[in-house]
């Protein structure tokens, strides 16, 4: 009896001291996607199992370890993962690809993969993310690229790394696939018991692989880079002058492959060391066929996700700046029950008129009111009182300056917020409240 419950773990709450941060974020993803044309979709939280097993793979930590799998009324769902399986679905299942291509979409959700806490790494997270289908030139990559640096950079972020690879198209997996089998083999007992599977199925998953004994044994591995065909050279080639001539640094790191079954070609990581070991903000990359794989006609595709906690944390931590919440405008005071209807209507009326205002809902007497108002940063208090009301009259205080004007409740008082809109507006409301009042 009486225990508290607290919120599952890999889980976090936010605050309302803290959103501002939160929305600091969100306002900027969402208009640097604005501004490259893309718009937002909006997809369910959960999906069929199924989806998730197919476009994202088997073979995946994400699919064999991570996934929040529910039974409800015997049918199963998973909440998504990720955010390209469920975006993906809907363009087919909406038939948007059967409009104008390229198709450009952005999303902000939050993702449920069942992992080991720890520092950037939660059960429950949330990610920007964007899809593009349609385009299969490298421009497209070097767009979506771009589009990620650009909030990157408008976060004001530094030291952050852009490391890009490619994978390859089936035709060199192939080849690559078969290097990668006899270079394991002699390996096979030592390997994780997930990458013993892996290796039959997919050997490249191994090299994604977070165990430490996994990793060592990787270290020497053959790289897809020197198994690319001409085709996927031609397109990373293309890609980096792009991105060259965007002024936009990167490394190549023939060590990424990204932790979904579904890339193909360009795969690409922005990465920080300002948080700690899981530093990966945003990872993304082609797709080209992850579509008609998911029963469309074959449509090559490409996205990125971003981790917000991971994108946030690292602004916290590089002293970035964030947009301060907006406070309350103005505190209406009333010292006595009569005051009341008044300071609600002023209230109503102000607050139509877009302004933030309070009063006290406390029945506080006129000294815990100015603490309060105080404490909610309120910008002007104004104080309604017994002989107040009989000169028709209200105190106003600037709580900046401390600076205090009787001000005629006939007056322009609204003069004081620099706003032609509600010139007046005292004058009536307190003209039909006198009416009403002797009625
Ligand atoms: P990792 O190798 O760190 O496990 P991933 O390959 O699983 O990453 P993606 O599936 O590509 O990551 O997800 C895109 C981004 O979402 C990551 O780069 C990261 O910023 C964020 N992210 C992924 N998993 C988590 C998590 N469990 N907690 C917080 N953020 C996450
Ligand atoms: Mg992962």
């Amino acid at each position: 009896m009486g225990m508290k419950i607290t919120r599952p773990q890999g889980t976090e709450d936010v605050t309302p001291k803290q959103i501002y941060k939160w929305h600091t974020v969100e306002r900027m993803v969402r208009e640097t996607a604005e501004s490259f044309g893309f718009h937002e979709t909006r997809i369910p939280t959960f999906e069929s199992t199924d989806l998730f097993l197919r476009s994202v793979g088997e073979t995946t930590d994400v699919v064999q370890k991570e996934m929040y799998t529910v039974k409800a009324k015997e049918t199963e769902f998973t909440l998504r993962p990720e955010g390209t399986s469920g975006t993906i679905r809907s363009m087919l299942q909406n038939g948007m690809l059967n409009d104008a291509l390229p198709q450009k979409v952005y999303y902000i959700l939050s993702c449920f993969r069942h992992e080991r806490p720890q520092a950037g790494r939660l059960r429950e997270f949330h990610q920007f993310g964007v899809e593009m289908a349609g385009s299969t030139g490298p421009v497209s990559d070097a767009e979506i690229i771009s589009l990620a640096k650009a909030i990157l950079d408008r976060a004001g972020l530094k030291n952050i790394v852009l490391h890009i690879n490619s994978i390859g198209c089936p035709t060199c997996r192939a080849a690559y696939h078969q290097a990668l089998r006899a270079y394991f083999a002699p390996h096979q007992e030592t390997l994780c018991e997930t990458c013993q599977t892996r290796l039959e199925k997919n050997p490249m998953r191994i090299l994604d692989c977070k165990s430490p004994v996994c990793g060592e044994i990787a270290k020497d591995a053959p790289l897809i880079l020197d198994y690319l065909c001409e085709e996927c050279k031609e397109h990373f080639e293309k890609l980096q002058s792009y991105l060259t001539a965007m002024g936009i640094e990167f490394t190549i790191n023939p060590k990424i492959v990204r932790g979904l079954d579904y890339y193909t070609k360009t795969v690409f990581e922005f990465i920080t060391t300002d948080i700690g070991a899981q530093g990966t903000v945003c990872g993304g990359g082609r797709y080209d066929g992850l579509i008609a794989q998911m029963g469309g006609k074959p449509t090559p595709a490409m996205g990125f996700a971003m981790g917000l906690e991971r994108l946030l944390l690292t602004m916290e931590r590089q002293g970035c700046e964030f947009e301060q919440p907006k406070t309350c405008d103005l505190y209406i005071a009333p010292m006595e029950e009569r005051a009341i209807p008044l300071t609600m209507k002023l209230g109503q009326m102000l607050r139509i008129s877009g302004y933030q205002v309070e009063y006290d809902l406390m029945s506080r007497g006129i000294k815990a009111q100015m603490k309060y108002a105080n404490k909610i940063g309120a910008s002007f208090v104004l104080v309604l009182g017994e002989t107040e009301l009989e000169n028709g009259t209200a105190n106003l205080k600037n709580m900046q300056t401390g600076e205090q004007t009787e001000i005629a409740l006939d007056d322009t008082f609204e003069e004081k917020f620099d706003d032609i809109a509600i010139q007046g507006m005292f004058h009536d409301i307190v003209n039909d409240f006198e009416k009403e009042c002797k009625q």
